[in-house]
């Protein structure tokens, strides 16, 4: 029990747990991306107006009649505040050579003279056209990168670079990630601790069923369901009430007489031995009575096998009524009935002659007759040894009412009895 307990914990765990770390992945990979891809189009537009501004500046150049390059040589510093102020390095090509830059050799020296890369000299110079990559080399160095060419009369002799160090830009693309990052683990494992939560207890209520009805199956018909399986308000709450349904039907089925309602021997037997076990620990009082209706056969004899219940059904009414709460009655067989009383012995005895005094007083109505009943009793108290050795001796005296004038109690052999009836 405890091993299949154990797997379905497992697999119940694992149902409430994978979805949510699939979805975790995806989700993680989803803000990656997208986090990614803003961040990339941002750069690429910031850099691409940096670039438009500086072939602005180009033209301005021109348009004072100075040559550009010298007109940047000359101004140089201008680019290198931008690059402290922006964190982007600017470059202006004469053809594939950079004339002007702000960005350096490994060694930290200005990069003036070093060339760009294949791709981009096929793109930009000899294809004419914008050229934007976030892994651009720069002598040794990854660059987000914008270049832009420089045309004069329908021919490219130049190009304007622009370009954020590749570890920059990682660096805000990690930091806007992480965020969102750890706010999707943390409610993702917030709602799997939920779930694995919410599966534990599903487990424990189906176990605690399982549990419940396999006592049920060995026979134990008065063991008690777990509270937290019959109060749950869903399906597997129902399933624990129905239990408790089905375990008071067998309990009604293999303890009691069906045609009276009363305990029958069996349920008899093991209450009986309860109370000797309370009467051997503490003491406790314990007296039975078996009780015969006399010649009882007439009844079925003379009016039927129908009568003959109807009787038994009315007797076993007013036994169960003398007795009410002292004890408990039951069929003990045939139209013999075994009253046990939880009371001391005096007043067992005194509710026993107001219980046969009520029999011989009313009539069971039967087919417009009014049937007239009496029974023998014997009675005894327990004072140690078996059940079985208490319910002989009581019936060792109600044999001796039979044979010495039926319709009385016998406490103690002899005794004499009263009238006969019937
Ligand atoms: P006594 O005073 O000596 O006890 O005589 P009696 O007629 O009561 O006893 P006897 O043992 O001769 O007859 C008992 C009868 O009870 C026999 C049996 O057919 C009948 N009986 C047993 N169980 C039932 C039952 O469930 N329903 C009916 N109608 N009769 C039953
Ligand atoms: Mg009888
Ligand atoms: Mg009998």
């Amino acid at each position: 029990m405890k091993r299949r307990g154990l797997k379905l914990t497992g697999r119940m765990v694992i149902m409430a747990i994978v979805p949510i770390i699939i979805l975790s992945i995806f989700l993680s990979a989803f803000i990656g991306y997208s986090s990614y891809r803003s961040i990339y189009d941002e750069v690429s537009h910031e850099l691409s107006s940096v670039c438009v501004s500086v072939f602005e500046l180009l033209g301005h150049s021109e348009q004072y009649k100075l040559s550009r390059y010298d007109y940047f040589d000359n101004n140089e510093d201008m680019f290198d505040g931008i690059t402290q102020r922006t964190d982007i390095y600017i470059t202006v090509f004469e053809g594939n050579e950079r004339k002007i830059t702000t960005t350096t050799n490994p060694d930290g020296s200005r990069a003036v003279g070093t060339k760009a890369a294949a791709e981009v000299v096929d793109t930009v110079l000899d294809g004419g056209e914008e050229f934007f990559s976030d892994n651009v080399d720069v002598n040794g160095s990854a660059f987000f990168g914008f270049y832009m060419p420089v045309t004069e009369g329908g021919e490219v002799t130049g190009m304007v670079f622009a370009g954020k160090s590749r570890e920059t830009v990682m660096n805000i693309i990690v930091s806007s990630i992480i965020g969102s990052l750890v706010l999707s683990w943390l409610a993702a494992l917030a709602a799997a601790f939920i779930s694995v939560l919410v599966a534990r207890g599903m487990v424990g209520s189906l176990l605690s069923a399982a549990e419940f009805l396999k006592k049920i199956s060995m026979g134990d018909t008065d063991c008690a369901a777990e509270e937290k399986l019959v109060t749950r308000g869903d399906e597997i709450g129902d399933m624990g009430r129905s239990a408790v349904k089905l375990q008071q039907a067998l309990r009604t089925l293999i303890s009691s007489d069906p045609l009276t309602g009363l305990y029958n021997r069996r349920a008899c037997n093991i209450k009986m031995n309860e109370l000797r076990a309370g009467a051997e620990n503490e003491g406790t009082p314990f007296v039975a009575a078996i009780g015969d209706i006399d010649f009882f056969k007439r009844f079925n004899d003379n009016y039927g096998h129908a009568c003959g219940d109807e009787v038994l059904k009315d007797v076993a009414r007013h036994l169960r009524d003398g007795v009410g709460d002292k004890g408990f009655v039951s069929r003990w067989g045939g139209e013999e009935f075994l009253l046990i009383f939880a009371v001391p012995y005096a007043e067992a005895v005194e509710a026993l002659k107001g219980i046969a005094d009520n029999i011989r007083e009313y009539r069971c109505e039967y087919d417009d007759m009014k049937l007239s009943v009496t029974m023998t009793f014997g009675i005894s108290e327990y004072t140690g040894g078996t059940v079985d050795a208490l319910v002989s001796s009581a019936d060792d005296k109600l044999y001796y009412g039979k044979s010495h004038g039926r319709n009385c109690i016998i406490e103690d052999i002899p005794e004499a009895c009263g009238e006969e009836s019937g």
